[in-house]
C-alpha cells in the first residue's frame, strides 16, 4: 500500500531531493510540469530555488492559474525556501518587473525575498519547530523570511524574531531547506497534513 501521491514542482531547484524525501516518508511522489500532471495529484511540494526564475516558467506553462485555483480549493501544499515565497499572498523585492516572483496565495503572508542579507545570505543553526520534540537543523540558502502573517496563519518556528515556518490550514511553509540534512520530519509532517492526521 502506497500513501498519498504527492506532487513536487520540477521546473528548477532541488526536485530530486524532494522527490527522494517524500519517497522516504512513504508517500508517492510525482513530478509536476505540466497541468495534467497537477490534475493528478492531491497534493504539491513546491521546492527551493530561484523563485522567479519559477514563476517565468510558471507563467510560459500557463500554470499560474491552475495551481492558484487549487490553492484556493484546499490543495495541501508545501513550500520551501522559493516555494515558501510562491505560496505567499504577497512578497516584498520580489524581482524586477516582468519577472517578478508570483505571489500564489497559499497562505496569508506577506514574505520577504533574500531577506536575511548578504553577510549572512546562507547560514545554518538549530531551530526548535512548534511540534516537534527536538529542534530542526535548518539550512538557509538566500533565504525569505515571513514579514506578516493574517490571523489564520499559525507560526512554527522563528530566527531573529521572524517566523521562518509557518502552517495555514493543509498550507505549510519553511524559509529553509529540510531536504539537504536528512532529516525528514518536516516531510513526514507535510504526508501527515495531506493524509489528515495533523
Ligand atoms: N533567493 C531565492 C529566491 O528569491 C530563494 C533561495 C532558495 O530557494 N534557496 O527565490
Amino acid at each position: 500500500m502506497s500513501g498519498p501521491r504527492i506532487g513536487v514542482l520540477a521546473l528548477q531547484g532541488d526536485v530530486r531531493e524532494h522527490l527522494a524525501a517524500v519517497a522516504g516518508v512513504g508517500a508517492e511522489p510525482v513530478p509536476v510540469r505540466r497541468r495534467a500532471e497537477l490534475d493528478a495529484v492531491e497534493a504539491l511540494l513546491l521546492p527551493g530555488g530561484e523563485s522567479t526564475t519559477m514563476s517565468h516558467l510558471l507563467r510560459e506553462l500557463e500554470l499560474v492559474d491552475v495551481l492558484r485555483a487549487r490553492l484556493a480549493d484546499g490543495m495541501p501544499a508545501y513550500g520551501s525556501c522559493a516555494g515558501m515565497i510562491l505560496l505567499a499572498s504577497e512578497i516584498v523585492d520580489a524581482g524586477a518587473e516582468g519577472r517578478a516572483a508570483i505571489p500564489l496565495a497559499g497562505i496569508d503572508m506577506t514574505v520577504r525575498r533574500n531577506a536575511f542579507g548578504r553577510q549572512v545570505d546562507s547560514f545554518e543553526g538549530d531551530v526548535s519547530f512548534a511540534g516537534l520534540a527536538e529542534p530542526v537543523h535548518a539550512v538557509f540558502i538566500r533565504a525569505p523570511w515571513v514579514e506578516h502573517v493574517g490571523p489564520e496563519v499559525q507560526v512554527l518556528a522563528e530566527v531573529a524574531g521572524h517566523p521562518v515556518a509557518v502552517r495555514q490550514g493543509g498550507v505549510l511553509a519553511t524559509s529553509f531547506h529540510p531536504e539537504v540534512t536528512g532529516d525528514r520530519r518536516i516531510h513526514r509532517l507535510f504526508v501527515d497534513i495531506v493524509a489528515g492526521q495533523a
